[in-house]
């Protein structure tokens, strides 16, 4: 098989389904590495692209590389890599070629359309070997580690929780693709809104879409469903996946689920769900001390291949401690910057580009924002929470919403008591000293709390 005729021909046809601009931003240098086994291996030249080509034109790829061979698709990967020179694909109008598509090949790709989603739902990125472990991911780690190398026999199901951007559906995907590499196993991720899609979808279009629903969900040796704390609330999907799962698990089918939270704290959850979530193994990932965080930016600096000083590191690891995501968003606009203003990375740079991200982030929280977004949470009227009602579900909220005010933008206590209907400055500093004495002894509150704020970040 000539690999890089097959690319030439696939270049060719996304040339004519991707507007210019991005097809020579996104395609230029990208080969194919390796065909092994229904694996096609795309190289790109960092993993930026993989990001984007992934997101953006999977389907087209795959589309398009079924048309050029025969050879059955199972998967389509990417890797960072540099093209040999015989594998560089130049490219002006005049090389569209388009083979025709004969019929036996055209049936092939149905087939292969049909089995692709399956396990190309995974990030080949996502891998044990640039997961940075410490102290606060190694139990995660261990356990996960455990689960990919004997699926469905140690912890079934496995439950990872931890706060949004420190590394759960990264762990999750690692054990999908750790366990490819040793077989053919059908491996299905998806997050918990695409099951509800799905489903609605299923229900919604009748009995053949249905057993479609099932044969997807069923017909799997590891099912991987993320950030399930979305299913809070929604009676008829959490059935159908209570369906699910024990149809899984009775046939000692792997499971991993991750959430925001640990089971007993999402609120809206079955008893029944909650219960099996609990019946394998839970691990939680924590907020990563500095020596992680440092360690994933320099990782992260090696693989863009870039020299990047100590200082710099050190200073973005120092300043964004919650989210592992933050952190490398953060860094990756350190080094844009630095690109494209064509700066040496000094430590001046960072701060100057932290400094806009901080500054971004404070101005747009607002005492009316974490109202809203508390009521959401608790369900609750804001006329019951900016009102004299003491009853201890309205008093829990409503504390919490002052110690958000106050410790997301700093505001005074007498004007938190002005924004939260006109209450005493001493009333709102009483709240919030006592949300601070408890936060570290109750873990539902700061489940809590840490709920709404991340729902905070979000609407912003
Ligand atoms: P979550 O699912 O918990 O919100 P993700 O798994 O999406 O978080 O992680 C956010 C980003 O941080 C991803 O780019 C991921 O690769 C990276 N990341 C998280 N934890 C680690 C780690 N321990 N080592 C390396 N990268 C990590
Ligand atoms: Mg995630």
């Amino acid at each position: 098989m000539d690999l890089v005729e097959i690319w030439r021909n696939v270049l060719g046809e996304m040339q004519v389904s991707v507007t210019r601009a991005n097809f020579v931003t996104w395609f230029k240098n990208t080969f194919i590495y390796d065909y092994k086994k229904g694996i096609f291996t795309i190289g790109v030249p960092s993993f930026f692209y993989e990001d984007r080509l992934k997101k953006h034109y999977l389907k087209d790829i795959q589309t398009a590389l079924s048309h050029q061979t025969t050879e059955p698709i199972t998967l389509i990967k990417f890797k960072v890599a540099t093209p040999q020179p015989d594998q560089v694909i130049t490219f002006d109008k005049s090389n569209v070629i388009h083979r025709p598509v004969d019929k036996s090949s055209a049936k092939k790709e149905s087939i292969t359309v049909q089995s692709l989603p399956q396990n190309s739902s995974l990030n080949s990125y996502y891998k044990f070997s640039n997961f940075v472990v410490g102290p606060s991911n190694q139990l995660a780690y261990a356990a996960a580690d455990a689960v990919s190398k004997k699926p469905g026999q140690v912890y079934n199901p496995l439950f990872i929780y931890g706060e949004s951007g420190l590394g759960k559906t990264h762990l999750m995907q690692a054990i999908g693709n750790a366990i490819l590499e040793e077989s053919n196993a059908k491996i299905l991720y998806v997050t918990t809104e695409d099951f509800l899609n799905d489903f609605i979808n299923a229900v919604e279009s009748g009995s053949g879409k249905a057993k479609d629903f099932k044969k997807r969900y069923r017909d799997v040796d590891v099912l991987l469903i993320d950030d399930v704390q979305f299913l809070s609330g929604k009676e008829g999907t959490q059935d159908e996946f209570f369906h699910t799962f024990n149809h899984l698990h009775q046939k000692n089918k792997q499971v991993v689920l991750t959430a925001d939270r640990f089971p007993k704290a999402i609120r809206g959850l079955e008893k029944r769900l909650q219960t099996r979530f609990e019946g394998g193994m839970v691990a939680d990932i924590g907020e990563p001390d500095y020596e992680t965080r440092s360690a994933i930016l320099r990782q992260r600096a090696k693989r863009e291949g870039k020299e990047v000083p100590d200082e710099v590191i050190d200073y973005l690891a120092e300043n964004i401690k919650s989210s592992i995501r933050e952190l490398e968003g953060a860094f990756t606009k350190v080094l844009a910057t630095a690109e494209i203003t064509k700066q040496d990375l000094s430590l001046q740079l960072a701060a100057d580009v932290l400094g806009n991200i901080i500054s971004e982030m404070r101005q747009t929280i607002t005492p009316d924002l974490i109202i809203r977004e508390t009521c959401r949470y608790f369900r609750v009227s804001r006329e019951d929470l900016l009102g004299p009602k003491r009853t201890k579900e309205i008093v829990y909220p409503r504390q919490i919403t002052m110690f958000i005010i106050r410790s997301e933008t700093n505001i005074s206590f007498p004007i938190i008591g002005r924004e939260m209907g006109g209450k005493d400055h001493t009333t709102t500093m009483h709240g919030c000293k006592k949300i601070a004495k408890e936060i570290n002894s109750n873990p539902q509150l700061k489940e809590d709390i840490s709920s709404i704020k991340e729902r905070i970040r979000q609407t912003n």
